[in-house]
């Protein structure tokens, strides 16, 4: 038997999630059974625990989009027992059960093992967002952003995705300007590194201007909706936005053409979930290299199974300042 937490709906059709005792014959099919150890908390798993969005199709289900563990049993000739690895995206915690459990089974196409210099903790205080983050700043420098004396835009960035691209940003060199709708947030934004704080209403309005002054070298966006549109308009010539989220709405607002045709600007899609294991590993490793582990520790709250349901409802409203870390046992 192993606890999990397990989302349940009943006749009425109502979502209920508990921690529950569940025994390992109940696990879904795969080749790797996992002792997990740390998962964490991403906007999709706020989703998933509130039976939101259409993310899971199926219950009784086990959220958690990612997990960082052990290996207890494989049957895949790259794994062994007492590998460690992670897990992140593939659609586990929404279609597969997930890592809000002490046991997982997955294929083992879906793992990486653990990047070195990194524990289990803080791979998944790092986790989907953090990866993420990762994966657009090698999207913007793919696309020819380097450092200089333009602010890097970094929306949202109180949050998980944005807390972890400020604070990598700040160690390659670039100046960030850290989007934030809670002013109180300040002094944590600018320890992980942001030089300038911009009020989340500054960027609200949809502006009907063509284009505006230019002053972004890049963006890191995950709030979508009509601050990306205003944001469109602000980019530097032939500069890139890397758009990972819509915690502002799923609409592209107030965007123009302009942008695109008259500056060369770059709207770049991330993608972690379906993201190439190759693409993947790469983000692990630069992770670990340009992460600084005293920033990831100031985005850290701890927490248990126990506590996720309240901590997702929080997720949604854009309540959790930067990572939340899950110990599972
Ligand atoms: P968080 O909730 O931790 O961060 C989102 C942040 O957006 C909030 O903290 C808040 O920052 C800001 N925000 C929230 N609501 C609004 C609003 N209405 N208008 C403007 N800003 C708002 O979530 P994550 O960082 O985990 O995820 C961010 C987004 O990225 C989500 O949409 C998520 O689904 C997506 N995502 C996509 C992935 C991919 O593979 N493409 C992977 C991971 C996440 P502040 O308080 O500082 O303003």
């Amino acid at each position: 038997m192993f606890r999990a937490m397990l989302v349940e709906k009943d006749a009425d059709g109502a979502i209920l999630a508990g921690v529950r005792e569940i025994s390992e014959d109940r696990l879904p099919e795969g080749d790797v059974v996992v002792a997990v150890e740390y998962s964490t908390l991403n906007y999709k798993d706020g989703l998933c625990l509130g039976g939101q969005g259409g993310l899971v199709r199926t219950y009784p289900h086990v959220p958690g989009i990612d997990f960082a563990g052990t290996v207890e049993k494989s049957e895949d000739i790259r794994f062994a027992p007492g590998d460690k690895v992670v897990l992140t995206g593939w659609r586990v915690g929404e279609v597969h059960w997930g890592g809000y459990a002490q046991k997982a089974r997955v294929k083992g196409d879906w793992l990486v093992p653990l990047p070195e210099g990194l524990t289990t903790r803080q791979a998944m205080a790092v986790g989907t967002a953090g990866l993420t983050a990762m994966l657009a700043i090698m999207a913007l420098e793919e696309h020819g952003l380097a450092p200089g004396d333009d602010p890097v835009l970094v929306t949202g960035a109180a949050g998980g995705v944005g807390s972890v691209a400020t604070a990598i940003l700040s160690r390659l060199g670039h100046r960030v300007a850290a989007v934030t709708g809670r002013p109180e947030t300040a002094k944590y934004l600018n320890d992980l590194g942001a030089t300038q704080i911009v009020p989340r209403a500054e960027l609200a309005d949809p502006s009907k201007k063509m284009l505006e002054s230019e002053i972004w070298a890049g963006c890191v966006d995950s709030v979508a909706g009509a601050m990306l549109g205003r944001v469109l308009k602000q980019m530097k010539y032939a500069s890139s936005v890397a758009t990972v989220g819509l915690a502002g709405g799923a609409m592209l607002e107030g965007a123009l053409i302009t942008p695109f045709i008259l500056r060369g600007v770059n709207l770049l899609g991330i993608d972690s979930v379906m993201c190439p294991y190759e693409t993947r590993h790469r983000a692990w490793s630069r992770v670990a290299r340009d992460l600084p582990m005293e920033k990831l520790d100031k985005m850290i709250q701890g927490a248990t199974l126990a506590d996720l349901p309240a901590l997702g409802a929080d997720i949604l409203k854009g309540r959790v300042k930067g990572r939340v870390v899950v110990d599972v046992n």
